[in-house]
């Protein structure tokens, strides 16, 4: 635990460029810039105020930012150097890589993560969270591979937490604005300065086998899995 002061958050959106022409082809992620700024607006709300880096300049077509082969572009250096000053402080450190897809899943959020002990208990903690408040289940997907912005951040920031978070661009306004004051409150509550307004009593009351979210109950599926990775949605 630490002080407010002392959490770093880095907020990306590798695939936000939605042009016209992204908005036809559905290359683009279509919610997830929209997504992003709430977190920011949250966490800036109550005083955390975090570094953003969005893409919406570069078409995914032309170069994936999520991927190894972009690492030398400005973005994916400008990504890198956060990272590296993030390690360089002794702070509680999250990277949110921010995402969309279109597709119907099992869950309206899927949590992307590296399969290390620290990270799943973190996404376990968020998707617990979640649930108690917003009502639905948050799928886990564990991926060693292939998102590139979450292994840029175990790579240079290895204390960091990372988090690839996939929204169904089916939700709601309200799911994206309740998502980004939750995201925000956990953050918050993993301070030791909180502020007491956002210390949800029911979380503290709620015993672990009441909590919804456990791994092996929130893999996504093979079918929706396939779909996804079909259309390359992160
Ligand atoms: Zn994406």
């Amino acid at each position: 635990m630490s002080n407010k002061e002392d959490v770093q958050v880095l907020i990306t959106v590798p695939h936000g460029d939605c042009n016209k022409d992204s908005l036809t082809n559905r290359k683009c992620d279509r919610v997830a810039f929209t997504v992003a700024s709430m977190i920011r607006t949250s966490l800036e709300e109550i005083g955390i105020l975090p570094y953003f880096y969005s893409n919406t300049d570069i078409p995914r077509q032309e170069m994936d930012m999520n991927r190894k082969s972009s690492r030398g572009s400005h973005f994916r250096q400008s990504i890198t150097e956060v990272l590296k000053y993030m390690a360089s402080v002794d702070k509680l450190a999250y990277v949110f890589d921010i995402h969309s897809f279109p597709q119907r899943g099992k869950f309206p959020i899927y949590f992307i993560i590296h399969n290390t002990r620290e990270i799943v208990d973190q996404a376990t903690s968020l998707g617990s969270i979640l649930t108690i408040e917003m009502g639905f289940k948050i799928g886990i997907y564990i991926i060693n591979s292939e998102c590139d912005i979450i292994t840029q951040a175990h790579d240079h920031a290895p204390g960091a937490f990372p988090f690839l978070i996939e929204i169904n661009e089916d939700v709601t306004n309200g799911v994206i604005t309740r998502l980004g004051k939750n995201i925000a409150k956990w953050v918050a509550l993993k301070t030791r300065e909180a502020p007491p307004e956002l210390v949800a009593e029911n979380v503290a009351n709620t015993e672990p086998e009441q909590v919804a979210v456990k791994a092996k109950e929130i893999t996504i599926d093979d079918e929706t899995l396939a779909r996804v990775e079909q259309e390359g949605a992160w």
